[in-house]
């Protein structure tokens, strides 16, 4: 028998290797240890390397690095989740007194920010359509400090005029901060577009397997990238490793997964247009779209992995079609290799009034899809098999 180390407790070294692995190692460390304390010292005054997981790893670090590639971002930082990224964009920058000004179809937790939690810390809200920049410029007030939108609305993808709404900021000397997780930098890449600030939820498209939940956020003036730094940390908002490592994975087919999910959108929002039962479908790239001609423009002629469609038949209609498509998870999410259909009127919609659902263009026969990479002609056959159930055909 091999003789035991002097504790079970104390860590052996890691073996060396001459190769080195071709895998992204993943590192749960919580701690580094440090040589002594002058190395520890030098670290903190601005050295290289890592003290306490909180405030870095080395997962984090290269998944963020992958995301600035894409949105030609510079020290972007990985959060726990979309929403630890937003929050660390409003808390390490506004303070009590300051306005915030949202687009009105944000995501629903966004909103709730917005609307009870901001507040509640003295930062004033209010919110205006982002389809109309001379709305969001009649929104502003002289404490206005940033505004916050998505290029997609969700779930009625509208589109945002973003060209408008970076001029109307620029103007007036606001912080634009852009979520694009819908649109995914392949759509919009709101850095090249005026904006200082974007935020993702990785969880959704860039990670792409509905197993980690994480955020990104990214600032173009550095001073405010490190107050949001600042933020995540002292907050507590970072990201576990494994996440990380996960999500680092998921990134490396985000193109094909992309390209993939998008061409099977298109193909899809074509088929159940033509279904009867179908009253309509709101896909960018379809000439029926709303704001058409914006989209073309903004997102270069994609139209993105995301559409919606409304049933004539109502909530029966909506019940028949879900149990008739098991294999296409019925799930409030978005950007799963899967696709997967949201009910807004009985889900992220649910809180508001019919009358209030009915402004947006919500009824009970309205569905988002977040179309996956299935195989096409599968998918298809699938929900368009399902439509005809769902109005007993
Ligand atoms: C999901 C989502 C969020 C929140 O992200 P989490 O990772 O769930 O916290 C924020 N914005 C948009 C547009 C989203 O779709």
């Amino acid at each position: 028998m091999a003789k035991p180390p002097s504790s079970l407790v104390r860590r052996t070294a890691w073996p060396d290797s001459t190769s080195r692995p071709v895998v992204t190692p993943l590192q749960p460390s919580v701690v580094y240890a440090s040589p002594d304390p002058d190395a520890l010292d030098a670290q903190y005054a601005g050295g290289t390397g890592f003290t306490y997981a909180r405030e870095g790893h080395p997962n984090a670090v290269v998944l963020a690095q992958k995301i600035d590639m894409l949105e030609a971002a510079t020290g972007g930082i990985i959060t726990g989740s979309g929403m630890s990224a937003i929050s660390a964009a409003l808390l390490g920058i506004l303070k009590a007194g300051d306005h915030v000004l949202g687009a009105d179809q944000l995501y629903g937790r966004s909103l709730r920010l917005l609307s009870q939690d901001l507040p509640r810390l003295g930062i004033e809200t209010s919110t205006a359509d982002p389809t109309d920049a001379a709305a969001m410029k009649a929104a502003l007030r002289p404490n206005t400090r940033m505004i916050l939108v998505e290029v997609m609305s969700n779930p009625t993808i509208r589109v945002a005029d973003m060209e408008g709404i970076a001029e109307v900021a620029r103007a007036a000397g606001v912080l634009l901060a852009v979520d694009n997780t819908f649109t995914t930098p392949r759509l919009y890449r709101p850095f090249d577009h005026g904006a200082d600030i974007v935020i993702h939820s990785v969880t959704k498209l860039l990670a792409g397997h509905s197993d980690a939940t994480l955020g990104y956020v990214a600032a173009r003036d550095p001073d405010l990238a490190r107050a949001i730094n600042d933020a995540n940390v002292t907050w507590g908002l970072t990201p576990s490793p494994f996440d990380c490592w996960l999500a680092e994975r998921g990134l490396h087919s985000f193109d094909l997964r992309f390209e993939r999910a998008q061409a099977n959108a298109a193909a899809l929002a074509d088929a159940l247009a033509a279904c009867k039962g179908v009253r309509r479908v709101i896909y960018p790239t379809r000439h029926d779209h709303p704001d058409h001609n914006r989209a073309m423009g903004l997102l270069g002629g994609q139209g993105g992995n995301m559409l919606s469609f409304e049933l004539t038949g109502g909530r029966a209609a909506a019940n028949a079609l879900t149990r008739a498509a098991p294999e296409v998870a019925f799930a409030p999410t978005l950007g799963d290799v899967g696709t997967t259909l949201s009910h807004p009127a009985s889900s992220s919609h649910r809180g508001l009034t019919p009358e209030g659902r009915a402004a947006l263009g919500i009824s009970e026969g309205f569905f988002r899809v977040s179309v996956g990479i299935e195989e096409p002609g599968l998918l298809i056959e699938e929900l368009t098999r399902a439509v005809a159930a769902s109005t007993g055909g």
